[in-house]
């Protein structure tokens, strides 16, 4: 499975949501099938999309959120699974794109090469609904079933080691910055 046809899978439904993504690959995938206002790249901040998501979705308790994130940046935070299950906000799901590589910086191995289920580890730490996919039509399922439940989940998608053949974005990170805290401050007063 590539991490692009999944994503454009569940997409529809992801124009509709708080998308926050992990840097690199993932989020000139994302921007590349259409960029929302509500969608923010988390550049920069490797291992902290989980987190900044969690905070979203708790104070945000009306919207979903999804967390698009990889597993080289969820190994570097792993006390996030513990935290986001402990808060377990229903309106959130985390996503692991699981390459098994630091694709986006040379394609190093990660230690879910050698042998971390960050399935188990999600698990583990109190997710209530924990999964791991590696075809297209049991991901997408498994992403209704888990936007629509009221209980935190974390999602391990496995996917092949390729990505964007550019990562060119044409949108400045102040200006994807501004528009999402406009966008934010707009569901608030809704
Ligand atoms: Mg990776």
């Amino acid at each position: 499975m590539k991490r692009a046809d999944a994503l454009e899978s569940i997409y529809d439904d992801l124009k509709e949501t708080i998308v926050v993504t992990n840097m690199g690959a993932v989020a000139v995938e994302l921007y590349n099938l259409g960029h929302q206002p509500g969608f923010f790249y988390m550049e920069h901040s490797m291992g902290l999309a989980s987190s900044a998501g969690l905070g979203l979705a708790l104070s945000l308790p009306d919207t979903k959120v999804v967390v698009l994130d990889g597993d080289a940046s969820v190994l570097m935070n792993l006390g996030t699974l513990s935290t986001m299950a402990r808060c377990n906000p229903g309106n959130l799901t985390h996503i692991i794109f699981d390459n098994e590589s630091m694709l986006s910086v040379g394609g190093f191995p990660t230690a879910t090469a050698t042998g971390t289920d960050l399935e188990a580890v999600a698990r583990g730490a109190g997710a209530p609904n924990t999964g791991t996919y590696s075809d297209i039509a049991t991901f997408q399922g498994a992403y209704t079933k888990a936007a629509d439940r009221d209980e935190f989940s974390a999602l391990v998608a496995k996917v092949e080691a390729v990505g964007p053949t550019s990562f060119a974005m044409d949108i400045g990170l102040l200006e994807n910055r501004f528009e999402f805290a406009r966008h934010i401050r707009n569901l608030r007063s809704d």
